[in-house]
């Protein structure tokens, strides 16, 4: 048993000898079956929210409505959800009432996918009441319980379905994609975040075009957020080549793709309610992934900041090898990557007289500092005062 588990232990055999019953489950289960790492362990247990925490001394209510209450032990957080059932799901995305229930095979029951639906003991045995280890051989993704059902209950599911055929590589199973084509429009009607956190993960995805061909091919692209992107056969055979690290390269890369104009490519951000950083990276590389060939030092140099991201969508949307190692070199050769490593101030030449504070300074400033960039001056604090000089003088 990997770490994470053998950690969490104790936790289960306090609520199994206080007479409840205690399981861990979803994720870190699936993960570690598949011998994949896992990051955090959930437990689920019979035992009601009161219940839990009168057990354990040091608890957080982190969701108690939902029945999930966090128990701290030497400094790690451990979600402790109560069996549940979750019921009349009036708008197809969340549920209108969860209800606490003593039974596993009830809180089994309501999960996503059969190799969601495993639990395992604090030893190590696995329950399996949905054959979810015989699908995970198989390499399938399959509801638990009727399709239809369940993705009118929450349409998130598909994507989620979708996302974890992307993580894994799994097939969708016929029914559940049969069910998934039908009810793909209900996924309009779902919360934009929760879309994106599930298709930010399959765009991550190490089969990510293998998962976006199924989602093109059944039609889900047309309920997602944002105006519609025409190029995404293309962003596929990219994605067959390579895997976006992080969510931003992910995005550039669908987007320097999507044949869109400022204002649409701006829209498209919104409409996903991307984070002001991701939407900050995108509108700097776009250009510049757009028109490789045509991108000057000084374009470079305004976007070193995302210089790792850039190189990254290069390489995935397989640019010459010429030009991305012409973007390198200048990025290696870059005399200052920031305004501050240049050797002159506005101070500075305030007090030697040869600019007063206002406009005229700052323009000074913004010629300095193109110029040393595109090697037009040395930067050099004697060579830079003479430069502004002559600036000045050219202005009179
Ligand atoms: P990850 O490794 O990405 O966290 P996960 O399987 O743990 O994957 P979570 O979103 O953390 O996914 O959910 C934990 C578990 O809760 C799932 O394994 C599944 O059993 C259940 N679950 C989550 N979302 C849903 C849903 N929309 N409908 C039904 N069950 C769900
Ligand atoms: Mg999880």
């Amino acid at each position: 048993l990997p770490q994470e588990f053998i950690e969490a232990q104790p936790i289960l055999t306090k609520l199994e000898d206080a007479g409840f019953e205690a399981y861990f489950v979803g994720g870190s289960v699936r993960d570690t079956l598949l011998g994949k790492t896992i990051h955090d362990v959930d437990i689920a247990s019979s035992a009601f929210p009161e219940e839990v925490k009168s057990l354990f001394h040091n608890t957080v209510d982190t969701g108690i409505q939902h029945g999930t209450v966090m128990v701290l032990d030497h400094g790690t957080g451990y979600e402790i959800t109560t069996f549940r059932v979750e019921s009349t799901y009036t708008d197809f995305r969340r549920p209108d009432r969860v209800t606490f229930v003593r039974s596993l095979e009830e809180d089994l029951k309501r999960r996503d996918f059969t190799i969601n639906a495993l639990a395992m003991r604090h030893d190590g045995e696995i329950l399996d009441l949905f054959n979810g280890l015989e699908d995970m051989k198989k390499g399938v993704i399959r509801a638990v319980g009727d399709a239809e059902k369940r993705f009118t209950e929450d349409a998130l599911r598909m994507m989620r379905a979708l996302r974890f055929s992307a993580q894994l590589g799994f097939n969708i199973e016929a029914d559940t994609q049969k069910a998934l084509v039908d009810l793909a429009p209900n996924l309009a009607k779902i919360a934009v975040e929760r879309i994106r956190v599930e298709f930010e993960k399959l765009l991550l995805g190490s089969q990510a075009s293998q998962s976006l061909e199924m989602a093109l091919r059944d039609h889900v692209m047309n309920y997602l957020p944002g105006p519609h992107i025409e190029d995404w056969s293309n962003i596929i055979v990219d994605l067959n080549k390579g895997q976006a690290t992080n969510y931003a390269v992910a995005w550039t890369h669908v987007l320097s793709r999507a044949q869109f104009d400022d204002t649409k490519r701006r829209q498209f951000m919104y409409d996903w309610k991307m984070s002001r950083n991701v939407m900050k990276t995108v509108s700097a590389i776009v250009p510049i992934v757009q028109n490789p060939e045509k991108s000057t030092v000084f374009d470079i140099y305004q976007v070193l900041a995302y210089q790792k991201e850039l190189l990254e969508v290069l390489a995935l949307t397989d640019s010459q090898p010429e030009t991305i190692e012409r973007i390198s070199h200048i990025i290696e050769m870059l005399p200052i990557t920031k305004a501050a490593d240049i050797k002159i101030s506005g101070g500075e030449l305030i007090r030697s007289g040869i600019l007063a504070p206002g406009p005229l300074l700052g323009r000074v400033l913004k010629e300095i500092e193109y110029a040393v960039v595109v090697g037009d001056v040395l930067n050099d604090h004697d060579a830079l005062e003479k430069f502004a000089k002559e600036y000045v003088n050219d202005q009179n």
